[in-house]
């Protein structure tokens, strides 16, 4: 398939590109696009070939739901049933912006969108491409992270082109994602609202505005390893894990870099190549290894930003060991660690405990 690209000036597309992204979502086809967590990998949301298209692309498993993104707040109503007051507080607080509600669905919207689930994820995106190709195609783009299927989620155009050149029509390049992690999802259908992916939107910014939420259990726990089975269904599948052997570091600035660089320096006497995931206060510490600040431990954004890509360029140098601060701290840093800990695979080393142990 010819994959066209475009790039975009400034954060906006011309009249003829905007034009030709809706012409081919018109005719069933597939258009990625800027959105300010991740890209996204559009197609139409009520169309079930379109959507199998998208599976297709990813190699994502079918029953993987997808978010329907809207651009309006009015078009919840049209897919969704038995729409809450909760859910047009959080509407009106949060977007555009980083929030996925599950709703129930209504019949319009197809089974092959919602993964077989009588429920449907909706999201209003704040990035001005993204919003302005929903609304003149007309309300409802089914949009999952335009990767293949155990890839980190692209936070740059290139990431797309790496993945999915030549299996999708057009790529628009909007530059880099603000946000760089994917949404905070929070399912409406149960009594108490409860979370079922961390992102941006934090647990207390929800509570702030309709009051108790929960946590899913399986974002708390290593679900590898437990009968936990979480309630997206998208964190059931085996998520990215980098190339290499990814192990989280925890515990003060000072003895962390310590531990990083005594193991640092073990493998790269034996020749192994390693990566290490460094901040910019941090990143000074290190003596071996492709040393990578992935931001500032004062901007927790810029942590967030620059995680994804940062695994990405580990990937495609081939790094065998990589060693990560942790970033536990902050508000953001619970949807950080989140996804960090699930490519380390829960491999963590406190380091305090493990020096006073000898
Ligand atoms: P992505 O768009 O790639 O970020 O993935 C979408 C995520 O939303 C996946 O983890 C899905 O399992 C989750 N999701 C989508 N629709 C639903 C739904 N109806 N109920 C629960 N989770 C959903
Ligand atoms: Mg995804």
């Amino acid at each position: 398939m010819n994959t066209i690209i475009i790039q975009a000036d400034n954060g906006t597309l011309k009249e003829d590109d905007i034009k030709t992204a809706v012409s081919i979502l018109k005719n069933g086809g597939l258009v990625a696009f800027p959105t300010e967590t991740v890209y996204g990998l559009g197609a139409d949301a009520l169309n079930p070939k379109a959507s199998e298209k998208i599976y297709k692309a990813k190699g994502r498993p079918s029953d993987n739901p997808l978010i329907v993104h809207i651009s309006d707040i009015k078009n919840i109503e049209q897919i969704a049933r038995d729409v809450s007051m909760k859910a047009y507080e959080l509407a009106k607080v949060f977007w555009p912006g980083p929030l996925t509600m599950i709703l129930n669905k209504k019949d319009i919207v197809p089974y092959s969108t919602t993964g077989g689930l009588d429920t449907v994820a909706i999201r209003l995106p704040a990035n001005k491409i993204a919003k302005d190709i929903i609304s003149r195609f007309g309300g409802y783009v089914a949009a999952p992270s335009a990767n293949v299927s155990g890839k980190p989620s692209p936070t740059k155009a290139e990431h797309v082109i790496e993945d999915l050149m030549g299996k999708v029509d057009m790529i628009i390049d909007g530059g880099k994602s603000t946000l760089g992690l994917e949404s905070t999802i929070i399912d409406l259908t149960s009594t108490i609202p409860m979370i079922l992916r961390p992102g941006c939107i934090t647990k207390t910014m929800l509570e702030n505005v309709i009051g108790d939420v929960r946590y899913d259990k399986a974002i708390l726990e290593n679900h590898d390893d437990k009968d936990v089975i979480p309630k997206a269904p998208g964190m059931k599948y085996r998520h990215y894990a980098p190339e290499g052997c990814l192990t989280i570091y925890e515990g003060d600035m000072l003895p962390v870099a310590e531990a990083i660089n005594k193991k640092a320096m073990e493998y790269t006497l034996e020749g192994r190549s390693v990566g290490i995931i460094a901040t910019e206060e941090t990143k000074n510490l290190y003596k071996h290894g492709d040393i990578k600040s992935i931001g500032s431990r004062k901007d927790e954004d810029s942590i967030a930003a620059g995680l994804y890509s940062v695994l990405r360029y580990f990937d495609n140098v081939h790094t065998e060991y990589i060693f990560s601060e942790s970033f536990v701290n902050g508000d953001l840093g619970q949807a950080i660690m989140n996804r960090l800990l699930k490519a380390a695979g829960y491999r963590v080393v406190k380091v305090d405990k493990d020096m006073q142990g000898g």
